[in-house]
């Protein structure tokens, strides 16, 4: 139970960095302030892990050695990338197409899922339909002429898409698009095949259903062998899904800024008749490039399993914490509920500032009410530095 702990102890100059640290994710609006960011304008901290972002660090490390290889092999290959214009949309949406097994006019290629998110709602919705808590640009991308409506998502229920529930909420709401997320972002949550199904079958009326399966690598689904996990094998029966897909958490390249998404073929033509030709980067071609290589997708996939093992590991041990309630989660990031009296901003600080462990302190999420840390899943060794000081922090 979460019951008799003392608040925990600061002392005043870690309070003057706490508050220089309120100031500037003040500044950062909804997302956290990138680490560079942080480091500038708080020289005395110190990160040594960073489990703010989502990122799978192991296909960090396979990109970086395919970097590495191809540019030693040819040491033009990144001058070309500076000089050369990157291929256009559809060009990488022909080669992705292959790798995908999607129609290349269904592919629509994004500098980062954001820029997919950002042109779905501003040309193909006007009444959006978001579960709460989500990703915050689905709402935060809304014009003033548009409509937004949400689901609330119980913790109670482990943060639960209940189908009958949730197809009620977006039928009354009379939104021409629903958002959503599987499995979920902060929560972890995994829509079951058989309910996202059924949700899909009953909600034909509306125009567009995002379904986001940015962190489906993750999760346990039945996948034949050598395939990336994705859930196009439901949403392919249904032609108003728009699949978002971002590259950024299980490839670990947040910073290329790739994504796409699969969406009816007369959407696509509509996006790039009026911009988003050169939208990525040579680096990112370059990223989606390697999809072309059987042995690049065979060692992924290997990477992926060894991650998703610690994964296993880490939600194993959170599980038997009784000062925080860890939720399951079926992604690559954990969310824990802190006791009522214990604030996740100052404990996020003081991960940060005694451990050098930088957490998403989740207070200014909309749906979340209480103190609530998302908590990324590392390597092993960076899993266990996380563990213990969230055990020193908070235990
Ligand atoms: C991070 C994230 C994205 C966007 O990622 P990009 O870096 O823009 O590719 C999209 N959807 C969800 C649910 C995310 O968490």
């Amino acid at each position: 139970m979460l019951t008799n702990l003392s608040p925990i102890r600061i002392s005043p100059k870690e309070r003057s960095i706490l508050h220089q640290l309120e100031e500037l994710s003040a500044r950062s609006g909804s997302h956290s302030p990138s680490l560079g960011t942080m480091q500038k304008a708080i020289p005395e901290i110190v990160v040594n892990i960073d489990a703010c972002y989502l990122s799978n660090p192991l296909a960090t490390d396979l990109f970086w050695s395919y970097f590495n290889a191809d540019v030693l092999a040819d040491p033009q290959l990144f001058k070309r990338m500076l000089e050369a214009y990157p291929s256009q949309n559809r060009a990488i949406a022909e080669r992705l197409s292959v790798a995908l097994g999607v129609p290349a006019d269904q592919l629509f290629i994004a500098n980062g899922a954001t820029e997919a998110i950002q042109a779905v709602i501003h040309n193909f919705s006007s009444h959006i339909h978001i579960n709460t808590p989500t990703f915050s640009p689905y709402y935060e991308f809304a014009g003033p002429d548009q409509q937004v409506t949400a689901f609330e998502l119980d913790p109670a229920k482990n943060f639960a898409v209940d189908p009958e529930e949730y197809v009620k909420s977006v039928l009354s709401s009379h939104a021409d698009t629903a958002v959503l997320i599987s499995p979920n972002n902060p929560d972890g949550y995994l829509i079951p095949d058989d309910d996202l199904e059924w949700i899909l079958s009953k909600l034909t009326s509306l125009s567009t259903i995002i379904v986001d399966e940015s962190f489906i690598h993750f999760a346990d689904t039945a996948t034949p062998d050598g395939e990336l996990p994705s859930l196009t094998g439901i949403t392919n029966k249904f032609d108003n899904v728009t699949i978002v897909k971002s590259m950024s958490k299980d490839f670990g390249i947040a910073g290329i800024r790739a994504g796409y998404s699969i969406m009816p073929t007369e959407r696509v033509t509509q996006l790039l008749n009026n911009g988003y030709l050169w939208n990525t980067s040579g680096m990112a071609e370059y990223f989606f490039s390697l999809f072309d290589r059987p042995q690049f997708l065979d060692q992924y996939l290997g990477e992926l399993s060894s991650y998703k093992a610690y994964i296993d590991k880490f939600t194993a041990s959170t599980e038997k914490f009784d000062f925080v309630q860890a939720f399951n989660t079926s992604a690559n990031f954990q969310l824990m509920k802190l006791p009522e009296h214990v604030s996740s901003d100052v404990a996020a600080a003081l991960l940060l500032i005694r451990h050098g462990v930088y957490v998403r302190s989740c207070g200014d999420k909309i749906g979340l009410d209480g103190d609530f840390l998302r908590v990324a899943i590392r390597t092993e060794s960076e899993n266990e530095r996380i563990l213990d000081a969230l055990a020193d922090i908070l235990g």
